[in-house]
């Protein structure tokens, strides 16, 4: 069995998402601070939940568009402190774009460059993410062929449409590719249903709690990985 793609899930399966954002989120709040102090003076952190969780229930078409999300609570927040339209469409925007620029600062997991390095020679590389992280904005670009987001897609693995466009873009068939993510459903699931081969980035070492069978191959880090593959391409 001849393996030509690799694709990547991105957040928790090339670096920790969970530091990025928090920085992130700071970055932002600090923007509002400054330049609309109102839009943060009347919520603490539960109402600011509260109202995230509000805007959500409002828009549920910008379910699989993070970024759109995000802005369109940040111009909310203005709006309900009692910045003019105008304010909070310009605020909006350049609070996100400072969350953004943090976004991208991704700490990768301290072998995943050199890892993805290695692969890049012998296969096409692709990024399938649901979150709204640009592999081209890190330090992996020139490792990557293609990269999908559910923004692009309007759809969040583990739908078919993600994988079906890796398989679309490199004229691969799915038993060709290897899909390598940390979450059993979206990334495991998805993939194993349109028939690529899978494996598990299951850095906490947990049980496998999906339903049905765990990926083909499980690793605890991505040094695992070129074996991982090889094991794969011996056992088919
Ligand atoms: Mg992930």
């Amino acid at each position: 069995m001849a393996i030509s793609v690799i694709t990547f899930d991105l957040d928790n399966t090339l670096w920790d998402v969970g530091p990025v954002i928090v920085k992130a989120e700071r970055a932002q709040q600090q923007w509002l601070l400054q330049y609309r102090p109102n839009a943060v003076a009347g919520f603490d952190q539960e109402a600011l939940l509260e109202f995230k969780k509000s805007v959500w229930r409002r828009h549920p078409e910008l379910f699989h568009h993070i970024s759109q999300m995000r802005t369109q609570m940040l111009y909310e927040l203005q709006i309900v402190a009692g910045y003019s339209e105008e304010e909070a469409r310009v605020g909006a925007q350049q609070a996100f774009d400072v969350f953004f620029v943090e976004r991208h600062k991704v700490e990768f997991y301290p072998e995943a460059l050199g890892i993805l390095e290695l692969l890049a020679q012998n296969y096409t590389l692709g990024a399938l993410t649901n979150g709204n992280a640009d592999i081209y904005k890190t330090d992996a670009a020139e490792y990557f062929d293609f990269a999908f987001s559910a923004e692009d897609m309007g759809a969040s693995k583990p739908d078919p449409a993600m994988f079906q466009a890796a398989i679309k873009q490199t004229g691969v068939a799915a038993e060709h590719i290897i899909h390598v993510g940390d979450d059993p459903d979206h990334d495991i699931r998805g993939a194993r249903d349109i028939g690529m081969h899978t494996v598990w980035v299951n850095t906490q070492r947990r049980a496998w709690p999906g339903e049905g069978d765990s990926a083909d191959c499980e690793i605890v880090t991505l040094h695992q990985l070129p074996d991982a593959i090889d094991h794969i391409v011996d056992a088919h």
